[in-house]
């Protein structure tokens, strides 16, 4: 299927998927490309791949890929296929008429993890510079923002502390609320290797994964807790810790702020965040929760990774806080085989966030209040910028529905799809009177649209994707893009229709931009990366080469801080009409909402969304394997086949989010991160029973 004859040239460039980011070799003949074969200097995958990244690259030239800009006046219109001049002149003129009749903070943007730093800079530039808000999200508000605020209050910055090879001197692994095996598969080969030669693994999830019973290896504790509970596990274990006397005095003491410590050290002695405390609320026995934390203290050095299951919580910021919390009190922090480490789902949820994609953040991470860092950018674009931040997603939602926020632009990211609680999006997408979606299919969202342009493929580009161990590497263009136009150019049309001057030849001028005026990038330009393979942040004069590890001789905060990490029970709450809690994952062959990899061969392998139910719960409902169930929530109803399975436990049942036709966020809530929004996409209360097949 794969073979497809000789190469005649090849071009290396980054995979497209997930936050690993791997290298590979473009094999082309002419413009098609004839195979994908795994880049053996690639530093984060060492000549390795996986089964998206090797062979699910086929959606780059499917037929269902959109080539030609469209608009239409009404969303029930029939769509026309323009120019890229007409489109683009249509969307600028649509938005300019939203602003001049609603007011300038009508509009916004969102930018997307799947498109390159220099795209997803420009989108944010033209929010901020050309529609003259800070109303710009990304995708990354539903999966990582926990992580941005959590890892920024308590070490100073929001990116993971080593890089992959790093797992090669841990001894002691926890993994927490993640699956690499199905969701980063190149790295989890590396963690399986660490643990054939004899680490130990603690794993936290509420169900038995992958990496739980490897073939070759077993989870010395599985902390299989209710969903909901991270945060009293993570206070469990560090309650143990203190008191039993393992923590890393010398280095607390050393590095970190001992007043905050002080506080903390206090609240997290209180006997109700003791392993017998939580013992009911988490459904984990107290005395693995005490073995799993000294193993933890006392096994050398730990490192942790943790997922979404971390982050998709009411509490996703308090749990990343807990998690830092945890990492320094047993000085597992600022050396090989430690650390703190944010699986990222998205190829670049790290880079969209590290380029200003949020409302209140420039580039950098430097917030919009700050005047020096405000006026910098004021030089550098010539317009002046607002101080006050934008609206998050879920704020531009409410805002549309409410008839204040009317137009958007969203690049590479299917809102009505992956945002939870389905029927609001739609509801808010209606209510929009200019929806232009730029994407390389025509999606959910694309349904709402009013302008569609037509995206390109990491195929079809330059530009840079930053990985989760911080590391930039290039994207190469190995064949033109299918429309004409690659995402930054058509981005540029839009700004310049718009009435702000882009003029970039090349993406490398933009990130010679970013470079200018982003201290953490000051040592980065594409000669740089091509020089070195690849660099990661920050690369500047302290660090011509990039950094490895972080926060070595100090936080970069100065002074690690200590967060008091209180456990709040979810709103989300079971009762006899939604008895069980939903929690949902990934499985291997697919990818978020699978409009890559469900166009490829990949499909065969899993073609459906099924829904794990629990032997107990399955009898008790009268369900069977391949049986059709209705899955209902407060939200709404979908169906799906069940799978019987004790991989989750009685009273939790899981499903993943690759196909629209499942619905898994037509069921999901409101709820959101108390500090940043994420949804809890992690806890529904469900009621799941027989249904006669759809
Ligand atoms: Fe691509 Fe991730 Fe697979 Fe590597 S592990 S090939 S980056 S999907």
């Amino acid at each position: 299927v794969i073979e497809k004859g000789q190469a005649e040239h090849s071009v290396i460039t980054t995979c497209a998927y997930c936050g690993v980011g791997c290298s590979f070799r473009a094999e082309m003949k002419g413009t098609e490309v004839v195979r994908m074969v795994p880049h053996k200097d690639g530093k984060a995958n060492h000549g390795h791949s996986c089964v998206k990244g090797r062979f699910a690259w086929g959606y780059a030239t499917h037929k269902d890929r959109v080539t030609k800009p469209m608009i239409r006046a009404k969303i029930t219109d029939p769509w026309q296929e323009v120019s890229w001049e007409v489109a683009v002149n249509h969307a600028a003129s649509e938005f300019k008429r939203i602003q001049a009749k609603y007011g300038r903070d009508s509009v916004g943007g969102i930018t997307s993890s799947r498109c390159t730093n220099e795209e997803t800079y420009l989108v944010q530039k033209l929010v901020r510079a050309a529609f003259g808000n800070n109303n710009v999200d990304t995708c990354a508000r539903v999966c990582h923002s926990p992580t941005g605020f959590g890892l920024g209050q308590t070490l100073g910055t929001s990116a993971g502390t080593q890089e992959f090879d790093s797992v090669d001197f841990a001894d002691v692994i926890m993994v927490i609320g993640a699956n690499p095996a199905a969701a980063h598969p190149v790295f989890a080969s590396r963690m399986k290797k660490r643990l054939r030669e004899g680490a130990k693994l603690i794993v936290v999830d509420p169900r038995t994964t992958e990496m739980v019973d490897g073939a070759h290896y077993k989870a010395d504790y599985h902390l299989k807790l209710k969903p909901g509970t991270n945060v009293a596990i993570i206070n469990a274990l560090a309650h143990t810790i203190i008191a039993e006397g393992l923590a890393k005095v010398d280095y607390v003491s050393e590095r970190c702020d001992m007043a905050e410590f002080a506080k903390w050290e206090a609240f997290i002695l209180e006997p109700k965040n003791s392993p017998e405390a939580m013992e009911e609320v988490t459904g984990v026995p107290a005395a693995e929760m005490r073995a799993a934390a000294r193993l933890y203290a006392n096994g050398g050095n730990g490192a942790i990774y943790y997922g979404l299951g971390v982050t998709e919580h009411s509490q996703g910021s308090t749990m990343v806080m807990g998690i830092a919390n945890l990492a320094m009190l047993t000085g597992n922090i600022g050396r090989e085989g430690v650390g703190v480490n944010p699986l990222r789902g998205q190829n670049n949820v790290q880079g969209s966030c590290d380029m200003g994609s949020f409302p209140h953040e420039f580039p950098g991470y430097r917030h919009v209040s700050n005047t020096t860092v405000r006026e910098l950018f004021e030089d550098a674009w010539g317009v002046p910028l607002q101080s006050e931040p934008g609206l998050r997603i879920p704020n531009m939602f409410e805002s549309a529905i409410e008839g204040t926020y009317k137009g958007m632009y969203v690049q590479g990211e299917d809102i009505a799809q992956s945002d939870p609680n389905t029927q609001h999006v739609t509801a808010a997408l209606e209510a929009m009177e200019c929806l232009v979606v730029h994407d390389i299919f025509m999606n959910e969202t694309g349904r709402f649209a009013h302008v569609f342009l037509p995206g390109a493929s990491f195929l079809e580009k330059d530009g840079t994707f930053t990985n989760a161990e911080r590391r930039i590497s290039r994207v190469r263009k190995a064949m033109p893009p299918l429309a004409g136009l690659a995402d930054w150019e058509a981005t540029m049309a839009l700004s310049n229709a718009l009435g702000y001057k882009m003029d970039y030849k090349h993406p490398s001028e933009i990130m010679d931009e970013i470079a200018r005026l982003t201290p953490t990038f000051k040592g980065v330009s594409y000669d740089r990366i091509d020089e070195l393979g690849s660099i990661q942040w920050p690369c500047n004069d302290a660090a011509p080469d990039g950094t490895p590890t972080m926060h070595i001789d100090t936080f970069v905060r100065g002074k690690g801080r200590f967060i008091v990490t209180e456990y709040i029970p979810t709103d989300e709450k079971v009762n006899s009409r939604y008895p069980l809690i939903l929690t949902t994952g990934r499985i291997l062959s697919q990818y978020n909402v699978g409009a890559q990899t469900r166009r490829t061969h990949n499909n065969t392998w899993h073609d459906e969304d099924r829904i794990e139910v629990h032997p107990h719960d399955a009898e008790e409902r009268g369900i069977k394997e391949g049986d059709w169930v209705g899955i209902a929530s407060r939200s709404g109803e979908t169906v799906q086949r069940a799978v019987i399975t004790d991989r989750v436990q009685p009273g939790v049942v899981y499903t993943t989010f690759h196909f629209p036709e499942s619905g898994a966020n037509v069921i999901t809530t409101d709820n959101s991160d108390w500090a940043t929004n994420c949804p809890e996409y992690k806890v529904t209360a469900v009621q799941v029973l027989p249904v006669t097949q759809p």
